[in-house]
């Protein structure tokens, strides 16, 4: 397993495996990636020169179905990135019960240096490397980080003239207009909050007495504030990139994203707009956010943020990781050792791609989903997998991130030993 990331999440499978009887031949099958292909795309630049970009798609196992996950932008990606992130989605499709198994893609490139039709070429670009490897049935793509609807859009238009056929289920994410689900937008943060709803009770957590901190003020943190917000929860601090504000009242949440939306910072409300006085009363840092007195911790920007070097600090109470692997192996000890309860981003995060499964449902059989039954269904399944995995976690007494992965592994296993392995010919099973 190379990659820090990767190694990482094999820390977290091998805990898990104590507690599952999942076949030999099946953990060996999972513990490389299936195909890794790494392509070189040639753009032609605005000013008539010629630059090639590195490009990469992984499919990690695709025993429970065609691989599913997202395609990254970004300067550092490596393969060992993509590699990892895959592994990530093969757990997340497994322990939500999507019948996809796990992928993700990306390109080493800084989006912001490119003009949009540079970002178009390079777009289609890669959908030409990689179209013998991907399709409805076989490898399904979706937005990740600086990949929004409209390069989704190309990547299904590209693949559409490759195919000769209008296919719009090799991508998810897509605008609405090609096919696209309602509520795909919100999806990630509806989730969570579905996800919150349903375990805070347990802790005996009515929403006007709980306090929650958000770090990560974009798509996922920002909707999922509000969300909490409009449910009565008291949102007591949120940062971006740039710094935090915290009201120990709690915040206006609309009137900071509206604030937001306009100055594209939160901390630039803090003391030059009139909203700033009647909400904010600190202005705080990241690493002060994370070690806020709150009953709620959401991370909801960057991987990494609880290592071993904070996570002694952590004061919440519990945390619903929104992120992607914003807690490190090590730092899950010490919230543990200190009665902090995690839950686990293949639980939390989920939304996104449970909302894109039924993009491709909808996609594939024509029919097409109001609003109120996208939400419905994404209810059902966030609040139905979060209460089967706080039962293993119960039943077994281990941390929910442990028994995510036993629910999925479970699932995983069953798929692979179906498939036939020693113990099924061996065992007759
Ligand atoms: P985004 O780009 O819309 O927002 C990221 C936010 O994090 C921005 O407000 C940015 O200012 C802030 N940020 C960046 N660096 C920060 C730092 N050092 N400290 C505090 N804040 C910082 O991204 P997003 O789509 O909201 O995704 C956020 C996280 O959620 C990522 O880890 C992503 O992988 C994960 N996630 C998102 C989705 C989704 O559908 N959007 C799905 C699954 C997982």
């Amino acid at each position: 397993m190379a990659g820090s990331l990767l190694s990482d999440a094999g820390q977290r499978l091998e805990q898990a495996l104590k507690y599952t009887t999942i076949s030999e031949d099946a953990i060996e099958s999972l513990k490389f990636p299936q195909t890794s292909l790494t392509v070189s795309i040639p753009v032609r630049m605005d000013d008539g020169s010629l630059k090639v970009f590195q490009g990469y798609r992984v499919r990690y196992d695709d025993t429970r179905g065609p691989g599913k996950g997202g395609v990254r932008y970004h300067p550092s990606v490596t393969l060992d990135e993509v590699q990892s992130l895959a592994f990530w989605m093969t757990f997340k499709c497994a322990a939500l019960s999507l019948p996809f198994g796990g992928a993700k893609g990306g390109i080493t490139v800084n989006p912001k240096e490119l003009s949009r039709m540079e970002l178009e070429r390079l777009s289609r670009g890669y959908i030409d490397a990689i179209a013998d490897f991907i399709g409805p049935d076989v490898d399904i793509l979706a937005p990740d980080v600086y990949t929004n609807a409209m390069v989704m859009g190309w990547m299904m238009d590209q693949y559409s003239i490759i195919k000769r056929q209008i296919s719009p289920a090799v991508v998810t994410g897509k605008p609405i207009s090609m096919g696209g689900s309602l509520g795909r937008e919100s999806a990630t943060a509806m989730g969570a909050f579905f996800v919150i709803q349903s375990m805070l009770p347990k802790f005996d957590r009515p929403p006007e007495t709980t306090t929650v901190a958000i770090q990560g003020f974009g798509n996922a943190g920002a909707i999922l504030a509000e969300l909490l917000y409009k449910a009565g929860f008291k949102v007591v601090a949120v940062s971006d990139s740039q710094g935090g504000i915290y009201s120990r009242g709690g915040l206006d949440i609309p009137s900071i994203r509206h604030f937001k939306e306009s100055s594209r910072r939160i901390q630039a409300m803090y003391c030059v707009d009139t909203v700033c006085h009647t909400t904010a009363e600190e202005v705080l840092t990241n690493e002060d956010l994370l070690t806020l007195d709150v009953d709620v911790l959401v991370p909801a920007a960057l991987e990494n943020q609880i290592t071993e070097a904070n996570a002694a600090n952590i004061r919440a109470k519990m945390i619903f990781e929104v992120a992607n692997g914003p807690i490190t192996s090590a730092a899950d000890h010490i919230l543990e050792a200190n009665g902090i309860y995690v839950f686990p981003d293949i639980l939390v995060n989920a939304g996104g791609v449970t909302v894109s499964y039924f993009e491709w449902v909808q996609n594939r059989s024509g029919l097409y989903w109001t609003l109120e039954e996208v939400d419905q269904h994404l209810k059902h399944r966030m609040v139905q997998e979060a209460e089967n995995i706080w039962a293993i976690a119960r039943d077994l007494s281990i941390p929910m991130r442990t028994a995510a992965y036993v629910h999925a592994l479970c699932r995983l296993g069953d798929a692979i030993s179906a498939k036939g392995t020693r113990d099924y010919y061996l065992n007759g099973r």
